[in-house]
């Protein structure tokens, strides 16, 4: 049966292809959507190519934050200096996912709207505090500011309204008297091309000078909730308390309260337990480490590697 198809250049040509063409799906990188189509699961009248859509694309950084564009790959984003430098937690994310087709072809609005509890970008971005900017189709077309936070519902399901696209994610780059990190960590049963049995995301930031502590830490968690999490209970617990293994090793312990997974194909909800707390411990000890603080026994931070202290020439351990 032969299907619709559109291929819009910019924002206002996107929607009115959406208000003409029946039963459409929004095609971005179709690594996805194809999946989902292959298996029986879904209607489809039209594809809307997103490719072209130019308000859609890029990676821009700007005074105090990040611009991605919805149709950045994976690939980009893991290669992106600026990202490397001021969002660690999502490059080593994006550079993660699947396998380099996958990566070349498939991008971060795609992973966020497919809501995938597991989806690797999910947690940097909550760790990150992330801001998505979506255009609802009207005239004039209306913008709308999400935290990320309240961007997932649920298995497959987004706080999108129909007729509402992502346009970009801004990510903010934050500073701190000793200087920030982030880290991300996957566990799937192979290396690469698995889907996540269990990920996560840190982001710290430390202060102080004789003794330094930490001002403000962020925990996310995928594939232990219906929807990727962050761990505010962790979080509030951590403000202010010294950076050491043992203060990392409690909050592993105290995230195991947080989290409901469950039995699936991946991984039992009690493996997932099991490995949870090491992961908060090992997650925000990477995240110090890339703050340039090196807790005792840890491994120096690798050459080349500028932390966010550095680059703001502040004096680190
Ligand atoms: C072999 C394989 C391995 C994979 N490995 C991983 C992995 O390791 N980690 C992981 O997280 N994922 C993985 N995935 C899933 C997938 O590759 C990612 O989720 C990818 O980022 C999806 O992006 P896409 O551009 O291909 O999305 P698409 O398939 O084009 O779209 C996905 C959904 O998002 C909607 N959408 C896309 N863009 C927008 C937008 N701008 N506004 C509103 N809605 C939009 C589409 O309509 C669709 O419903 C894998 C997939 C495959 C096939």
């Amino acid at each position: 049966m032969a299907i619709g198809y559109a291929s819009p250049t910019n924002l206002s040509q996107l929607f009115e292809a959406m208000s003409t063409l029946p039963e459409y799906r929004l095609f971005a990188g179709g690594t996805d959507l194809m999946v989902r189509k292959g298996r029986g699961l879904l209607p489809l009248g039209a594809i809307i190519n997103l490719l072209t859509v130019a308000e859609m694309q890029g990676i821009v950084e700007s005074d105090g934050s990040l611009d991605l564009g919805a149709l950045a790959t994976h690939a980009a984003i893991a290669a992106h200096p600026g990202v490397q430098q001021a969002a660690g937690a999502l490059a080593q994310a994006s550079s993660q996912v699947g396998s380099p087709q996958i990566r070349n072809m498939g991008t971060l609005a795609g992973n966020m709207c497919n809501a995938s509890p597991a989806a690797d970008t999910a947690t940097p971005l909550l760790a990150l505090e992330a801001m998505v900017v979506a255009a609802m189709m009207g005239r004039p077309a209306r913008e709308r500011h999400i935290p990320i936070r309240e961007f997932f519902r649920g298995p497959g399901k987004t706080c999108l309204e129909p007729g509402e696209v992502v346009v970009r994610v801004r990510i903010p780059i934050a500073c701190s008297t000793l200087g920030t990190g982030s880290s991300f960590i996957k566990l799937a049963r192979r290396r690469s091309l698995a889907i996540a049995v269990i990920n996560g995301a840190a982001w710290i930031a430390l202060a102080g000078s004789a003794a330094p502590c930490i001002a403000e830490a962020r925990i996310a968690l995928g594939a232990v909730a219906p929807t990727p999490i962050r761990l505010p209970a962790v979080e509030d617990w951590l403000r202010g308390r010294p950076v050491t293994k043992a203060v990392f090793a409690e909050a592993g312990r105290r995230a195991l309260a947080c989290i409901n997974p469950i039995n699936d194909i991946r991984a039992t909800a009690d493996y997932r337990r099991d490995v949870a707390a090491v992961l908060v411990e090992r997650l925000l000890t990477r995240a110090a480490l890339d703050a340039n603080f090196c807790l005792e026994d840890e491994a120096p931070v690798s050459p080349g590697r500028v932390s966010p202290a550095q680059a703001h020439g502040v004096a680190t351990k």
